[in-house]
């Protein structure tokens, strides 16, 4: 293999190396996090406290009418026991239990209204948990997914950086700086040459350089300094 095809094999490690990389970074980074985990969960509390709210609220409401109902059959006791007898109290009870009947309408109102948001707020709760379960499966998936391509891309990179082991122990140490120096400053150190010219910068090379990079010499771009390859 001549080394300009070496420097190429080598770049297209690197660039597979790099590729690899960023792939293992990005497994990383989605291993053990999702946002639509915490925001499922997270909505599922909110409703839970919505709900856990509103039942309070109706609890309240039916302890309230109770006691209404309570203070109204007392009351009528009153009024129709026969005990009380004198007409001005008799008319002040009838008043009190009036005022007493109004409110528990009110009350009763109250409570049917609750009663029906507690069904919705239930019903949202619902919905909410199974939302969780089902994103809740889905990661769990998409985890185990992850972590076998991690364990795919960990060995990729192993034998990636292997080949590239054995291919710089077959290029000599002034060669390798040339092609790392390139590299930093162009991306690409080696270019392909295409009809004479060179494929990083497009300049056509003089002849001589042309038919020495065919030989399979070391030879640089005049213009951009790229290690020229031929197939
Ligand atoms: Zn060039």
């Amino acid at each position: 293999m001549s080394l300009p095809k070496r420097l190429c094999e080598l770049q297209q490690v690197d660039f597979e190396l790099r590729e690899q990389q960023g792939n293992l970074d990005r497994i990383n980074r989605q291993l053990g996090e999702s946002e639509a985990l915490v925001e499922s969960r997270s909505s599922l509390t909110l409703e839970k406290a919505h709900l856990a709210e509103l039942e309070r609220k109706q609890k309240d409401l039916e302890w309230e009418t109770g006691d209404l109902e309570n203070r109204m059959s007392q009351l009528n006791e009153k009024l129709y026991g026969g005990r009380v007898k004198n007409p001005k109290e008799l008319f002040n009870l009838e008043r009190e239990l009036e005022d007493l009947k109004v409110k528990l309408n009110r009350k009763e109102d109250d409570l049917l209204e609750i009663m029906t948001e507690v069904e919705v707020a239930g019903d949202k709760v619902q919905v909410a948990a199974k939302q969780v379960e089902e994103v809740e499966r889905r990661w769990q998936r998409e985890q185990e997914t992850l972590a076998q391509k991690q364990v795919e891309v960990d060995s990729q990179l192993l034998a990636l950086s292997q080949r590239r082991g054995e291919l710089a122990s077959q290029i000599s140490s002034e060669v390798l700086s040339i092609y790392e120096q390139v590299k930093q400053r162009k991306g690409r150190a080696v270019a392909r040459v295409e009809q004479g010219r060179c494929g990083g910068c497009l300049v056509t090379l003089p002849l001589t350089e042309w038919q020495r990079a065919r030989a399979g010499e070391l030879v640089r771009c005049g213009n951009c300094g790229r290690i020229l390859f031929l197939e």
